[in-house]
C-alpha cells in the first residue's frame, strides 16, 4: 500500500511569461505505516506537495498513484481517496464548522454515507483516541483552546478511518506542553493503528524526535530523503537553504569541539545528549 508521486510538477499561474514552478519534478513513495516529515523554508512547496496526495491539487505534469492507481484517471473515486488520505490543515478553524464538537466529527462519516448511529460511534471513538474529554462533546468547537481544536480537527479525519494522515504544522501556536501532547497522540496512532503520518513541520526538534524519515524541500524540489540522523548530520547543508539542526545538535557539537564529547557526536534530541554526557562523565 502506498501513495506515489511520479515526476510531478505544479505551476499555479500557467499564464505567466516565466513559468514559476511551485513543485518541480518530484518523485517519491510513502508506504502505509511510515512516519515521514517534510521540512523546508516557507515557499519551498510543502503545502502544494501534500495536496497532491489526496487529489486536492492535480499536478500540471506527472502522476499521483494510490495503491498503484492513477488518481486522476477516469473512474477513480477521489472521494474514496480523501477518506483514505486525510489532511489536517494549518488553521483548524477552517476545518471546524458545526455547532457542537460531536456533530463536527460526525460530519465526515455521514458524508461517506454512514447512518447517524454509525457516524456517532465512529466519531466518539475518534474523539476518545484524541483524548478529547467527553464532557465537551456538546460544546461549540470554537470555545476550545488551540490544542483542543487541533485534536477535534484530527478526530474529524480519524472518524473516517484513514490509512494516511497528513498534518500541516499541527503544533503551530501551541505551548510546549500542548505540542508534546498532540505529537504523542499522533505517534500512538502511527504505531498502534499503523496509520501513516506525514508531518509538515518547522520544528527541527519535533521532526528529530518523531519522524523516521525526512524529506527536505527547497525551491519546489526534494533535495534530501533520509533518516533524521543522516539529515541532521548534514546540518551545514541545511543551513545553506535556511534550515538548521535541532538546537541540541549545536550544543553537542560545541561540546565536542571543546573535547567534552566525542568528535563524531550525532546527537539530535535532549534525551540523547543527556545519555552521551552521562557516558562521558562516568568514564
Ligand atoms: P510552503 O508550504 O513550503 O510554504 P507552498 O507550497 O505554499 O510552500 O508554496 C510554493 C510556491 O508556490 C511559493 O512560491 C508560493 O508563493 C506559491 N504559491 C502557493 N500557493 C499559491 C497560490 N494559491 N497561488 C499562487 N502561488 C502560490
Amino acid at each position: 500500500m502506498s501513495i506515489a508521486l511520479e515526476h510531478v510538477s505544479y505551476i499555479y499561474d500557467p499564464d505567466q511569461k516565466v513559468k514559476k514552478y511551485a513543485v518541480r519534478d518530484v518523485s517519491l513513495e510513502i508506504k502505509k505505516g511510515e512516519f515521514v516529515s517534510i521540512i523546508g523554508h516557507t515557499g519551498s512547496g510543502k503545502s502544494t506537495l501534500i495536496q497532491f496526495m489526496n487529489g486536492l491539487l492535480k499536478p500540471t505534469e506527472g502522476r499521483v498513484l494510490f495503491e498503484g492507481q492513477d488518481v486522476f484517471e477516469k473512474g477513480f473515486s477521489l472521494k474514496g481517496l480523501r477518506q483514505k488520505v486525510g489532511i489536517s490543515f494549518q488553521y483548524p478553524d477552517n476545518q471546524l464548522f458545526e455547532s457542537t464538537i460531536l456533530k463536527d466529527v460526525m460530519f465526515g462519516p455521514k458524508n461517506l454515507g454512514q447512518s447517524r448511529e454509525e457516524a456517532e460511534t465512529n466519531a466518539r471513538a475518534a474523539l476518545k483516541v484524541m483524548a478529547v474529554p467527553e464532557a465537551s462533546y456538546d460544546k461549540s468547537p470554537f470555545e476550545l483552546s488551540g490544542g483542543q481544536k487541533r485534536r477535534v480537527a484530527i478526530a474529524g479525519i480519524l472518524a473516517m478511518n484513514p490509512d494516511y494522515l497528513i498534518l500541516d504544522e499541527p503544533t503551530a501556536g501551541l505551548d510546549p506542553e500542548g505540542r508534546d501532547e498532540i505529537l504523542e497522540l499522533i505517534r500512538t496512532l502511527n504505531w498502534s493503528q499503523g496509520i501513516a503520518v506525514i508531518l509538515v513541520s518547522h520544528s527541527m526538534e519535533d521532526v528529530a524526535e518523531y519522524a523516521k524519515r525526512i524529506l527536505v524541500m527547497n525551491d519546489g524540489q526534494i533535495i534530501m530523503d533520509d533518516t533524521p540522523r543522516e539529515i541532521f548530520k548534514a546540518y551545514r547543508d541545511l543551513e545553506t537553504i535556511g534550515l538548521s539542526a535541532p538546537q541540541v545538535t549545536y550544543i553537542a557539537h560545541a561540546l565536542a569541539e571543546k573535547g567534552f564529547l566525542p568528535y563524531d557526536t550525532n546527537v539530535m534530541t535532549v534525551e540523547e545528549a543527556k545519555k552521551e554526557i552521562l557516558k562521558v562523565l562516568k568514564k
